[in-house]
């Protein structure tokens, strides 16, 4: 099996209102199959989903974590106003969204887009990659599946990766629960977060910087069962447990 690794070259500053299915189309010619993945950062803005700091009132408690962090309080502000739960506050925010994701500052950036503005991530991003997997098939006619992506840091390890925040068609997860290894041992538990494993090599060709490259195409993956139970139920968040549920 060959997988190809398509960036999609030449697409422009996205601006609210782009087509990125169409701008996309008119760059690759996508085939049945392929997998297109989206930076969650151009997906936002053609949505607008971003904001001006300028137009941001600070709450007390923005001012002083701002204060204590050495943060912009605006900033701060546009973190907090996109969590649903704060994990933890220092040394940086940590927070839920209400889709599920829990991401460093709320995933909002202030990289790829003018002086003064944050990108917030998209607030529903399964539907956005429904969304985008549909103005392909209409752009082009072609069956693709679609990842959105952000990049983000993780425990344990130094470095960010690239991870899925919203997927359509096909499951994020392979269930290897049941299969067999080489020597028949049935394997019990594993489960492999391959919309994951996608989102991180696309983010290494998207790089994060000035590259301009915020689309990849994968070709050549092939299909796999499994399930989109990608988020942990937070009775079964044992990392989760040992972060808030600490006395005092
Ligand atoms: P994130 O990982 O979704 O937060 O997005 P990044 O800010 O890391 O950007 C990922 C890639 O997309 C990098 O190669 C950026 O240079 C590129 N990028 C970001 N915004 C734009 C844009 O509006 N147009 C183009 N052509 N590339 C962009
Ligand atoms: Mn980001
Ligand atoms: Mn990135």
């Amino acid at each position: 099996m060959t997988i190809q690794v398509i960036p999609v070259q030449g697409l422009p500053l996205i601006r609210k209102g782009d087509d990125i299915p169409v701008l996309v189309c008119e760059r690759v010619a996508l085939e049945d199959g392929d997998i297109l993945v989206l930076a969650s950062t151009i997906y936002s803005k053609s949505k607008g989903h971003t904001r001006p700091l300028s137009e941001i009132q600070p709450s007390e408690y923005a001012r002083r974590i701002a204060e204590r962090d050495r943060e912009d309080p605006r900033f701060v502000q546009s973190v907090l106003d996109e969590a649903q739960e704060i994990l933890v506050d220092h040394p940086f925010i940590l927070s839920q969204l209400p889709f599920g994701h829990i991401g460093v500052r709320s995933g909002v950036d202030r990289s790829n887009i003018e002086d003064g503005f944050v990108i917030l991530l998209p607030p529903d991003p399964m539907g956005a990659a429904a969304e985008v997997r549909a103005g392909v098939r209409a752009a082009s006619g072609r069956d693709v599946g679609t990842i959105i992506t952000d990049t983000c840091g993780r425990a344990f390890r130094r470095g960010q990766t690239g991870n899925a925040i919203g997927w359509s068609g096909f499951p994020a997860i392979r269930d290897y629960r049941n299969d067999t290894d080489l020597f028949g041992h049935v394997l019990l538990i594993t489960e492999e977060a391959v919309v994951d494993e996608i989102a991180g090599f696309a983010n290494f060709v998207m790089g994060e910087s000035h590259q301009g490259i915020p689309a990849v195409v994968f070709r050549g993956c092939g299909r796999w069962a499994g399930h989109d139970d990608l988020y942990f139920r937070r009775s079964e968040d044992v990392i989760r447990k040992a972060l808030c549920d600490r006395p005092g």
